[in-house]
């Protein structure tokens, strides 16, 4: 491919020619990645460009989101990571654990607003932590959190016909195998690949779920099961630049042996009043636009990159220069349990700024286009059929389908 930046510019020659042949080849030199993460000046304009490129061969002018609506099965864990806002103790009052009746409620609320989407996210394994919540599992005939959560998602399956994306933490081979015949996808951010976050003052400390090496376990065992997965990383928790570009070769290498992951979240964290983090400084727009497009270069064509518009309000639509080409899940009904006080951007806003910058907003499923079009190969036959009646011939939801 000929780029214009090839010739006259007064970055770095070397790095300019690294990135035109990422460009060519859908991979980027780890050692150029290591110094693109901190771009500045003209050198971060060529990054910028080279991403665009990348992207525009994976999806053309196409950006999607998934209209879906949030279940917090419970807000228990047993961890206690220093920026979650999620998890709450047995003794507070606001934790809780949400009975089918709830679950299914907040589903039919979600489907009569046209969602497709079911997104199950819960703290880690808290029957490890809480003999309350084991009794409360054991008096409606459950052992584990994973095996609720299995019926949980069927029902919402059954019940209303969204498709359940399962996000409970670290899953084994067993877990992932269980939850399959029952969703669409599942997730688990990588995060990071610091180990050094585990240390003292770290915000993995005391973390027995964020261990980098366990996660990647459960990402490897989901590529063994041919599951679609999403995964990313967590920005500004204390890693450095470097370490994010680490993390971001880890998933191009998990993504080359299984091919399994269907996007990865470039997610920046936020200050919020209540956390142990509270005075940490929080990613900077400019930070974000240099992690998306490096993310993008080391991605290649082969996952979609997603960052959330609600951390972002101020500015979100430039990630769209940067390589990004998804925004992830968007509930017309339902707050981010995460980040309740970032409320999501109304669809038409997304649609809007996603406009402004040249772009078409498509809908998509909690599964993506690649995927379903490969039949059963990834997804529970089952579950294939109910995908299939939602989608045009090209994966996504019909246009004269999606509501406004
Ligand atoms: S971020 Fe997830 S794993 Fe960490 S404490 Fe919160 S719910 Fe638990």
């Amino acid at each position: 491919m000929s780029i214009g930046f090839r010739t006259a510019t007064t970055a770095d020659p070397g790095l300019v020619r690294e990135l035109a042949d990422a460009v060519d080849t859908g991979a980027l030199d780890p050692a150029a990645a290591a110094r693109l993460i901190r771009a500045d000046g003209t050198l971060l304009l060529h990054l910028l460009e080279a991403a665009s490129l990348v992207r525009e061969r994976r999806s053309g002018r196409t950006v999607t989101y998934s209209r879906k609506v949030f279940i917090p099965l419970t807000n228990l864990c047993r961890d206690q990571c220093a920026y979650c806002t999620f998890v709450r103790r047995p003794s507070d009052p606001l934790a809780h654990t949400m009975t089918p009746e709830e679950v299914l409620a907040v589903a039919e609320a979600g489907s009569a607003a046209g969602c497709k989407e079911a997104l199950f996210s819960l703290g880690d394994k808290p029957e490890l932590r809480y003999a309350v919540y084991r009794r409360w599992l054991a008096e409606r005939g459950y052992a584990r959190t994973i095996e609720y959560l299995r019926d949980m998602c069927a029902l919402v399956l059954e019940r209303t016909g969204l498709l359940p994306h399962a996000n409970p933490g670290v899953m084994s081979e067993e877990d992932i195998a269980l939850l399959r015949p029952v969703t669409a996808s599942m997730g688990l951010m990588l995060e990071s690949s610091s180990e050094r976050l585990l240390e003292r003052g770290g915000a993995h400390r005391g973390c027995p779920d964020k261990v980098p090496a366990v996660r990647l376990a459960t990402l490897e065992a989901a590529g063994r099961l041919r599951v679609p997965f999403t995964t990313g990383i967590l920005i500004g928790i204390g890693e450095t630049p470097e370490e994010r570009v680490d993390a971001l070769y880890v998933i191009r290498t998990l993504q080359d042996r299984y091919g399994h992951i269907q996007e990865v979240i470039v997610q920046n964290f936020r200050r919020k009043p209540d956390i142990r983090m509270r005075d940490w400084p929080e990613p900077t727009l400019l930070e974000m636009l240099r992690t998306i497009a490096v993310a993008r270069l080391i991605l290649g064509t082969t996952t979609a990159v997603q960052a959330p518009p609600n951390l972002m309000p101020d500015g979100y639509e430039v990630y769209l220069l940067a390589g990004l080409d998804d925004w992830g899940g968007i509930s017309p009904v339902t707050r981010d349990f995460i980040n309740p006080e970032r409320a999501w951007p109304h669809l038409r806003e997304v649609k809007e700024r996603t406009a402004q910058l040249g772009f078409q907003l498509r809908e998509r499923l909690a599964v993506y286009p690649d995927y379903i079009l490969r039949g059963d190969e990834f997804l529970d036959p089952a579950v294939l059929a109910r995908v299939r009646v939602l989608v045009d011939p090209g994966g996504l939801v019909p246009p004269e389908k999606e509501l406004w």
